[in-house]
């Protein structure tokens, strides 16, 4: 029932009350003032010409009243109509798009700019819920936290990620509203939202600014020494190395000077480039200011690592840029520190790396220094090293030197073992002990081993058609090559290019490699024996052999480390290790060798114990093969 007919029933009501009351009370008053009839007649219908007079009073008060009412009402319905038409004008003209659903949360109303937002239509929408434009960029936590403030405020506000019908997700900024009835109950919800993906992009686009060099486009010092920072605390946790490169452009200034700035900013734009087209996505390469370059390396395990990566750096920039008609040459210097062993935070990094940069430029330029100098001079040498090894391949420095070895009884040569020499140009005869670790640490051990494997088959098979008989001649394999699972496919190509016959081929490996990882040796192992050749442990005594192990080998012959064999004949610990090592062997049916035998009494002792075969400066030092002596 509206508001006016309750208010009619109550004055309906109020009217049939008074008008019994004054029938009542002036019923009595009429009895009590009047005894005769005819007064009374008289009274009554005095009484009534007052009642009736009063009803024309009171209804011409309510009747001025309603009629004055109903002009306020069609007035408001007016204005009510006319603001209407404003909101919906507005509604649907406003920039920011508009959403209504009912109380049930179905949309009832979408405006103009949801369509043009959201790029749905009207009917697409209707009776929809609106989760239906979720983009899963927001969790169910989120969209509880607006239940629970529209519940408690009838009101929630925030940026909020939803999907347009192409697909596209993208930022709003979102009111929505509760709207409630007369009696204070939800009737709906209005979510009046914006597109604000441009404001992000702008967002984005000045924080890039913020954190980028416009030049070259690569991190500045902000990003850089963020990232340093992060890359330490990752670091700390994995328990690893990191290093910082600080790297300048020698006599840049007099590029700047000479040619120009444009010129100059032209040359520091190509560095850059072809700096970060060398380095990769894999490590930060920052612009510091002027001509500085940083260069993060995030997992730097030996120092010889960021002094090689400085190496090949110094090396890339000394090829020319040639650009708008000019062919430059440049040299950089680079200053490297380390973490943890150089600095623990990100700001010492910085620093130290500046002072190594400054010794660097000090030593002449185009060149790099480490923090630490002892390091210096010893990641130099390795890096020296590594970079000469290659060329030493290349241009075959390497030589194979043999050394004898004599059965212990008749005191004949039986055999030989491959020794690998550098013949370097400025050093001389370098001993394997100074590039071996090298070369297994770069990598370059497979083509070196199998390098001497080849030039030793094919000695052997030169000195067969001499009429030269020897029972073996021995190579030793770097256990860096076991993880290579086709290494007894390499050995075997070898064997078959020189046609040498596989029983006259002994392998060396040291018995630490074998016993470091047992099940990988092992099968390798097998494998290599299975081409007919025959096996032996180099170093026999060091390397801490598990007997349980050693009996499970496929290996023919234990070669008793050097070190056991100079206490002979008088060490008594010496002599205990080598009587139990001979023993040992034999028990096992395998040969004994013994190593570094400088006099006739030790090999007269070696003998006595049971040791079939020898080797030591006794007999012969490692020489080239037309220097060995044939009995
Ligand atoms: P190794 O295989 O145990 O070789 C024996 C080493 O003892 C050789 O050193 C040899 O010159 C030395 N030697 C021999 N007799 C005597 C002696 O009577 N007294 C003393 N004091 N020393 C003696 P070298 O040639 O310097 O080789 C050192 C090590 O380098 C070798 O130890 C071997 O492990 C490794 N090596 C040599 N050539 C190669 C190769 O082609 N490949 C691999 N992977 N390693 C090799
Ligand atoms: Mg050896
Ligand atoms: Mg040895």
């Amino acid at each position: 029932m509206s508001v006016s007919a309750r208010d009619a029933l109550r004055m309906a009501a109020l009217y049939v009350v008074l008008s019994m009351l004054w029938l009542v009370v002036a019923g009595r008053v009429l009895d009590h003032l009047f005894d005769g009839s005819v007064a009374m007649a008289v009274g009554s219908h005095l009484s009534s010409l007052i009642w009736v007079l009063a009803s024309a009073v009171l209804i011409f008060i309510t009747r001025a009243r309603l009629l004055s009412f109903i002009g306020l009402g069609t007035r408001r319905r007016k204005q009510d109509s006319e603001r209407l038409r404003m909101a919906e004008a507005v509604f649907d003209t406003t920039l920011e798009g508009v959403l209504v659903t009912d109380r049930t949360g179905l949309i009832v109303h979408v405006n103009r700019a949801f369509m043009r937002i959201t790029g749905y239509q009207q009917d697409e929408v209707l009776g929809q819920r609106p989760s239906k434009f979720k983009s899963g960029h927001h969790g169910p936590e989120f969209y509880r936290q607006i239940y629970t403030s529209l519940a408690q405020t009838g009101e929630w506000s925030g940026e909020i990620w939803n999907r347009r019908k192409r697909g596209e997700i993208y930022p709003q900024w979102q009111t929505i509203r509760a709207i409630r009835d007369d009696q204070g109950e939800v009737s709906h919800y209005v979510a009046v939202f914006s597109d604000i993906s441009a404001i992000k992009h702008s967002e984005q686009e000045l924080a890039y600014l913020a954190h980028h060099d416009p030049l070259t486009g690569l991190p500045n010092r902000l990003l850089f020494n963020d990232r340093v920072e992060q890359a330490l605390g990752t670091a700390q946790s994995h328990k690893r190395g990191c290093a910082l490169l600080l790297m300048d452009l020698d006599h840049f200034q007099s590029i700047n000077d000479g040619l120009g700035h444009t010129l100059g900013d032209q040359l520091l734009k190509r560095v850059a480039e072809r700096l970060s087209h060398w380095l990769g996505a894999g490590v930060t390469l920052a612009r510091l200011g002027g001509d500085e370059f940083g260069v993060l390396l995030e997992r730097c395990p030996h120092v010889g690592e960021a002094a090689s990566l400085a190496r090949d750096v110094i090396e890339h920039m000394k090829e020319p840029f040639s650009f708008e008609g000019h062919r430059l040459f440049i040299s950089v210097s680079i200053g490297i520190s380390l973490f943890p062993s150089d600095a623990l935070t990100g700001e010492q990094l910085l620093r130290n790396a500046d002072s190594a940069l400054f010794k660097a430029k000090a030593n002449g330029r185009a060149d790099y220094a480490l923090y630490t100098e002892e390091l210096t001079a010893h990641a130099q040498h390795r890096v020296e090293t590594a970079g000469e090894l290659r060329r030493a391949l290349e241009q075959n420095e390497l030589r194979v030197y043999f050394q004898p070895v004599h059965d212990l009884t008749s005191g004949v040569m039986v055999g030989v073992e491959s020794l690998v020499r550098w013949e370097h140009p400025e050093r001389g005869l370098v001993p394997p002990g100074d590039f071996i670790p090298i070369a297994e640490r770069t990598g370059l051990i497979g083509e070196i081993d199998l390098w001497v494997l080849r030039q030793a088959c094919s000695q052997m098979m030169r000195w067969q058609a001499q009429g030269r008989s020897l029972a073996f001649v021995a190579v030793n394999i770097s256990s860096r090559l076991f993880s290579q699972r086709g290494l007894y496919l390499e050995v075997a190509q070898v064997l078959a290019e020189t046609g040498m016959n596989p029983a006259l081929l002994e392998v060396e490996v040291t018995e630490s490699a074998v016993m470091d990882d047992p099940e990988v040796s092992l099968e390798q192992l097998h494998r290599l024996r299975e081409l007919g050749l025959r096996l032996a442990i180099d170093d026999f005594g060091t390397g801490y052999s598990s007997l349980l192990r050693l009996k499970r080998l496929p290996v023919q012959k234990l070669k008793i480390d050097q070190g056991f064999v100079a206490g002979l004949p008088d060490d008594d610990d010496d002599i205990a290790i080598v009587r139990v090592i001979i023993a040992l062997a034999r028990s096992m049916g395998m040969q004994v060798h013994a190593e570094g035998i400088e006099q006739a009494e030790q090999a007269d002792f070696l003998l006595q114990q049971g040791c079939q075969l020898g080797q030591g400066y006794r007999f012969g030092r490692p020489m080239p093969a037309d220097a060995l002596k044939w009995g």
